[in-house]
């Protein structure tokens, strides 16, 4: 069966590596393309460059190339509607379709989901102006959790900590700074306690936990300075024990996905659910409509399975003929080494060396960063994902470590102390 995987991060290259494992393409000769991919992927798929805005373009090509499963990696096509176009079209694929990616692409579309389902979550008040946002301002206590309705690329949330700062942020949200994603603002309940993120995949009907993970997002050491897009992640989160697991999936999983279905744009894909473990139980912070990136690295080192089966199963409905999924006990963990200046604007063109990064069993994911020549270069903020496996975290992160050592990147720069939460609690 070919393939085609759409995406150019340090998430679809982890997606290809796994795909090219599947018997689909490792054994019985299918092809795994990517579009528009990067230089990492190209050891292990055929990079073409396809407009993911273009439908009837990527159908073409869908079409011409025998593609059995199209995998969409990021949110912007899911939300855009791609998978509806494309199974339309009588092409198997895995992600929702645009009704259903509202679960990411609007944050109020989820709160009242929740709400019907009876979902634990936040309390909150949907503002479309800035005038009824600041009069719900009083109602809440600080710190006040601010957020643009639509996708900002996780830049649309403030947490304020003043009624000074909130009005500020109001303004600016109001005021067009996320563009069309803020002519709505949420403002929520501000919920105490530790972030852990979940997975599951699903046809619609049948759910499969695939895997926990926690990342930082703050640039620097000690979960300091401004917020990111991941900095690394590791898996599993072991603060998220079996009973954890087994409450998310009774009280927030499985309801989304029955209510989901209710409502009329049943949900298929993988299900990322951002979660905070708080004194009152688990809480859904919010809903991705895709893996995680960087999360996505680390589970993905960690499966064990088919993974071009599991995609299929969901795009096709025969999930529940599936076997559960095979994940190794290892810990996997993933850092990011990203471009200097990153989060702000990073510096891009400076020479990368990967040496022997790989010899210990290592795997780099290529995020941002693309050939002059012969030359790689970084080309993006977050260039490199360098992920690997050990027993338990320390191991998976003095695995992970040596190999960014192994890395020559002068103007790059990772944080030190991923995993320091998980490696504290001993
Ligand atoms: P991303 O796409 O980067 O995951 P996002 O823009 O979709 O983020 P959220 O995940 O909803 O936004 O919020 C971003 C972060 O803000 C969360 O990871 C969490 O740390 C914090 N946050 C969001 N909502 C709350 C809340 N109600 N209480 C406490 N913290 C919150």
């Amino acid at each position: 069966m070919n393939i085609l995987v759409l995406g150019s991060g340090g998430r679809e290259h982890a997606l290809c590596w796994k795909l090219a494992q599947s018997a689909a393409v490792a054994e019985q000769g299918g092809t795994l393309y990517v579009s528009p991919g990067n230089p990492g992927m190209a050891e292990c798929a055929q990079l073409v460059s396809l407009d993911a805005g273009d439908h009837d373009a990527v159908i073409g090509f869908a079409k011409e190339h025998d593609i059995g499963l199209v995998v969409i990696g990021p949110e912007a096509p899911l939300v855009d509607g791609l998978a509806d176009s494309l199974s339309a079209a009588g092409i198997p694929t895995f992600g929702p379709g645009k009704e259903a990616a509202q679960l990411e692409g609007s944050k109020a579309f989820t709160k009242e989901m929740c709400d019907r389902a009876g979902i634990p979550t936040a309390g909150y008040v949907r503002c479309t102006s800035l005038e009824q946002a600041r009069q719900a301002l009083s109602t809440f206590a600080p710190p006040f959790v601010l957020k643009a309705d639509g996708l900002a690329a996780g830049k649309g949330v403030v947490i304020a900590d003043s009624i000074d700062h909130a009005e500020e942020a109001l303004e600016d949200m109001f005021g067009g700074k996320f563009g069309a994603a803020g002519a709505e603002v949420v403002i929520e309940e501000f919920m105490a306690g530790e972030e852990a993120s979940f997975f599951a995949i699903t046809d619609g009907e049948t759910v499969v936990p695939f895997g926990t993970a926690q990342d930082h997002k703050r640039v620097g050491d000690g979960d300091t300075g401004p917020n990111t897009g991941g900095m690394g992640a590791y898996s599993p989160a072991r603060v998220l024990t079996d009973e954890l697991v087994a409450e998310t999936l009774e009280r927030i999983i499985f309801p989304t996905v029955r209510q989901m279905r209710k409502d009329r744009h049943a949900y298929q894909g993988v299900l990322y659910a951002g979660l905070m473990l708080t004194d009152e139980g688990v809480k859904l912070v919010e809903y991705n409509a895709r893996f995680g990136d960087p999360e996505c690295q680390v589970l993905m080192m960690r499966l064990q399975s088919d993974l071009a089966d599991y995609m299929l199963a969901c795009a096709k409905g025969t999930l529940g003929d599936m076997p559960e999924p095979e994940f190794s006990d290892d810990t996997a963990m993933t850092v990011v080494m990203c471009a200097k200046g990153y989060p702000g604007t990073p510096e891009k063109g400076g020479a990368i060396h990967l040496g022997h990064a790989e010899a210990t069993g290592a795997k780099v994911f290529h995020a941002g960063t693309k050939l002059e020549g012969d030359q790689l270069v970084a080309n993006g903020g977050r260039v490199l994902n360098v992920t690997a496996l050990g027993k338990d975290t320390k191991a998976a992160r003095d695995a992970a470590y040596a190999a960014v050592s192994a890395v020559e990147f002068p103007s790059g720069f990772y944080r030190s102390d991923i995993g320091w939460r998980e490696l504290e609690r001993g």
